[in-house]
């Protein structure tokens, strides 16, 4: 089979975008928003539906962050996992967080229908595969809590399992029911061109290089320009400790490798089942990804993360972990013995030490962000955008005050990167376990 292509941001844009004019000298605006992934687009569509006049500066192109790289699994999952979730926040903040999670999938697929465009959205939901007899007792411990409070889940067995016929890797399962999978390029696409198409103005390849915050206007500088305004969203996600020096104590990137197969061909399908099509992600404390594409690929990865070292974004071409996928995929997928893995790619997810998303402001109400998904931002960053926009307009949300919580701050380096390491190792050494017994054929 032929070597992999990489992709430095990912197939889902491969043929690029026209790029809107960079920022050039003095612009003004009411709201300057850093950064076009779905935070900031989703923001300025609501904040032009208010008559507000919106700037945004994007980098590279709108999408071309973790919006547009991801692997597009629509889900209301927040938290590490619901059971761990309810622990740590108690059952009724816990529920309260899954109907917001499920608000955010919700106020998504409208977003899809009003946006008019084919994302190849598939609302099949996503199930938590359960590969191993040890994933069985959480995952159904798991449903049986979120079903007990209402939330929308249900254990597959493996009866329902064959009944789906869902690929031989899946022994049993909970569903999330709402959600699905879509593309992710498609649907961050439609929604930079709806925000065009609202008067939003958009400066590309316009890197920030430095805000001046602290006084009334705004200034946020890029090499060739500067946009003023009385307020400001800062929507840069995983890339904000590195590129705008802010929020290093409470978000941090790990990079996420992605791949993607050749397209099956209808016997390839026939071979596999998985009529359903559902979206897949495995019961491993770092989980592994799948789901079905459109055009007859099969998309998956995540597993294996990086960290870099002072939260700096580290290179995404890793031989060693796109080695290890193609291994493992051969393994998770036996009855494609002839489909080999044509690309990878990745991104950086931006996470939180208690995998809860944040939103927050500034003492003087004028500078506002909403940060940190843990890789579940197709719909909390979609829906970031009415809570973003909600503050920005001094209007109350109930949504935004769920999240105001106190945290415990990520030490400083170098004991950040010996904790997530040490995090990483604990979590993989919980799964090596378990796969080296799937590749023994032992359970
Ligand atoms: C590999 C991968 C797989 C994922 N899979 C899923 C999934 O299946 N389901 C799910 O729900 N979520 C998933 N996620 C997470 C999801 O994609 C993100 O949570 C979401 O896209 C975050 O959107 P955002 O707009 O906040 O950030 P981004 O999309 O990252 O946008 C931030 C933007 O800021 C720009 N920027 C950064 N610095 C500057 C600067 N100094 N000046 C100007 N612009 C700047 C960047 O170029 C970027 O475009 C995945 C993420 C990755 C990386």
């Amino acid at each position: 089979m032929a070597e992999p292509e990489f992709f430095e941001s990912s197939p889902w844009i491969a043929g690029g975008v026209v790029r809107q004019p960079a920022l050039a000298g003095a612009v003004t605006a009411d709201v300057v928003i850093v950064g076009g992934g779905f935070t900031g687009l989703s923001t300025a569509l609501c904040l032009r539906e208010a008559g507000v006049d919106v700037a945004i500066v994007e980098r590279d192109h709108c999408g071309f962050g973790a919006s547009g790289r991801n692997a597009g699994h629509l889900t209301p999952t927040i938290g590490k996992d619901f059971p761990t979730l309810v622990k740590y926040v108690g059952k009724d903040r816990a529920v309260e967080y899954a109907r917001f999670a499920d608000r955010a999938v919700h106020y998504t697929e409208a977003m899809i229908t009003r946006l008019g465009v084919d994302c190849e959205y598939r609302p099949t939901g996503n199930i938590i595969t359960g590969l191993h007899p040890r994933h069985r007792k959480p995952l159904a411990d798991s449903a049986e809590l979120a079903a007990s409070l209402g939330v929308g889940v249900a254990f597959l067995d493996e009866a329902e399992v064959r009944r789906r016929n869902l690929p031989s890797h899946v022994r049993f399962g909970v569903i999330e029911q709402s959600g699905g999978h879509l593309h992710p390029g498609k649907y961050v696409l439609a929604l930079r061109q709806a925000a065009l198409d609202a008067g939003v103005r958009i400066f590309e390849d316009s890197a920030v290089t430095a805000i001046e915050d602290t006084a009334s206007p705004i200034v946020v500088r890029t090499a060739a320009g500067h946009v003023t305004a009385e307020k400001l969203v800062v929507a840069t996600n995983a890339y904000t400790p590195a590129t705008l020096g802010q929020m290093k104590s409470k978000v941090f990137p790990v990079r996420v490798t992605l791949f993607r197969t050749a397209p099956l061909t209808p016997a390839q399908w026939d071979r596999i089942g998985w009529q359903g099509r559902e979206a897949l992600y495995t019961a491993h404390e770092a989980m592994e990804n799948y789901r079905p594409q459109a055009d007859g690929r099969i998309s998956g990865g995540s597993k294996w993360v990086q960290y870099g070292f002072g939260s700096t974004l580290t290179t995404g071409h890793l031989p060693k972990v796109f080695a290890q996928w193609r291994k493992l995929f051969a393994l998770r997928f036996p009855e494609l013995p002839d489909v080999g893995i044509e690309s990878f790619w990745g991104g950086w997810i931006g996470l939180t030490l208690d995998f809860l998303p944040l939103h927050g402001s500034n003492a003087r109400g004028t500078v506002f962000h909403g940060l940190g998904y843990n890789g579940h931002g197709i719909a909390q960053a979609t829906y970031a955008g009415p809570m973003l926009a909600d503050q920005v307009l001094g209007r109350s949300n109930a949504e935004v005050e769920l999240f105001q919580r106190r945290l415990f701050p990520l030490p400083p380096e170098p004991l950040r990167w010996l904790v997530i390491k040490g995090i990483t190792a604990t979590l993989d050494r919980v799964d090596n376990r378990v796969d080296a017994d799937l590749a023994r054929g032992t359970v």
